[in-house]
């Protein structure tokens, strides 16, 4: 996979590597899951019917930068963890996933593959979801940014800029004046809410002597709570309105969500912290993990919206190292970065276990979803 990086939604030579392993493993693979080209749901039965457990592989790569987040190691550890539960199943009731989610670095039709199973239902009656993500420290469970795009698209009239500028309505005055409205939202902004908003002026006019008719700003409106993320955005849209009343445009406001905030589990946090604990490596205090300020969205933000959910990362390389660099992707083919996979894939296979086996963990999970 580091060899033959592919980006997302083209990820065909690894979705047919990873599919015929598991399939020579006896796991049943349902391929192009919901019409998403590269996406698969590899199911694995044990005694009897019980709880529906999935660990969650990604594998789409970045341009320029080939593994640069190191989702090869994701698959990897997927479907590592998936084979390894396989080989006890017979002794436990439920049936275990490994889930192919291709594209979640936001590329091509397939892009957030997360979200589009989410939107099917997918994981409404998932009883558990856990992954991996290569990083520099260790660390289990965490919080992760929801982001939404809003576009203004701003309708003017051209006009002489000397001769007639009274003929005129200026779209990129408008396009300014929402710009800057939505820059003054952030002093009201509540601090505990990672606020993040960030713009750009991509169509502003065509010649200074014109005046401009079109102008367009496109923003992208994060934050870890997802009720005030709405909110806010619709604050960026009475952004654009009132730029367009005070100058006379006309404005088109496009809204759309892209990832959801992570929803926490505390439950299965404890179990997975406790399975990377156990094999000795420095992993982060969960609850400090848990104050931790945001970075970063993914699509995994919505599997957990819809069923309990926790990830989890593993240190692949020195601190300091970029993400989404080409420093990172050659971390993941170290002994170090292969060592770490190691330590993550049996952390997620014992966390599984651990969950079939004694079911009351999954019940104090789902409770603590129904209850926050
Ligand atoms: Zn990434
Ligand atoms: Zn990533």
């Amino acid at each position: 996979m580091y060899e033959n990086p592919e980006l997302g939604s083209e990820e065909y030579k690894v979705y047919k590597l990873l599919i015929e392993e598991l399939e020579k493993q006896d796991f049943n693979v349902e391929k192009e899951l919901l019409g998403i080209p590269t996406a698969f749901s590899a199911s694995f039965k044990g005694k009897k019917s019980g709880p529906k457990i999935a660990v969650l592989a990604e594998y789409d790569a970045l341009p320029g930068v080939g593994h640069g987040c190191g989702h090869n190691l994701i698959a990897v550890s997927a479907i590592g963890a998936g084979i390894a539960v396989s080989r006890v199943m017979k002794d436990l009731a439920g049936e275990v996933l490994v889930v192919g989610t291709p594209a979640e670095e936001g590329r091509g039709p397939s892009a957030g593959s997360k979200v589009i199973m989410a939107d099917k239902g997918f994981w409404n009656d998932v009883d558990a979801a856990i992954m991996l993500h290569p990083a520099t420290r260790w660390s289990v469970g965490g919080k992760a940014l929801g982001i939404w795009q809003l576009k203004m698209e701003f309708k003017g009239q051209t006009s002489h800029a000397a001769a007639s500028p009274e003929k005129g309505i200026n779209a990129l005055n408008a396009a300014t004046l929402a710009y800057m409205a939505t820059h003054m939202l952030r002093q009201e902004a509540r601090r505990d809410s990672n606020l993040v908003i960030h713009g750009i002026i991509t169509e502003g006019g065509l010649a200074s002597n014109i005046i401009p008719d079109r102008a367009v700003c496109e923003f992208g409106i994060r934050s870890s709570d997802e009720k005030y993320l709405v909110q806010m955005v619709d604050k960026v849209e009475k952004c654009a309105e009132g730029a367009a009343i005070a100058t006379g445009a006309k404005v088109t406001v496009t809204k759309k969500k892209l990832y959801s905030s992570m929803k926490p589990n505390i439950p299965l946090v404890k179990v997975l912290w406790q399975n990377y604990a156990d094999q000795g490596v420095p992993v982060d205090d969960w609850m400090k993990t848990q104050e931790g300020i945001p970075m970063a969205s993914t699509d995994f933000g919505d599997v957990s919206q819809r069923c309990p959910s926790t990830g989890s990362s593993i240190s692949i390389g020195p601190e300091g190292t970029p993400g989404h660099s080409k420093q990172l992707a050659d971390c993941s083919i170290t002994k170090v970065g292969l060592d770490a996979m190691m330590i993550g894939t049996k952390a997620l296979t014992m966390t599984m276990i651990e969950l079939f086996a004694k079911p009351e963990n999954l019940k104090e999970a789902r409770s603590y979803f129904h209850s926050n």
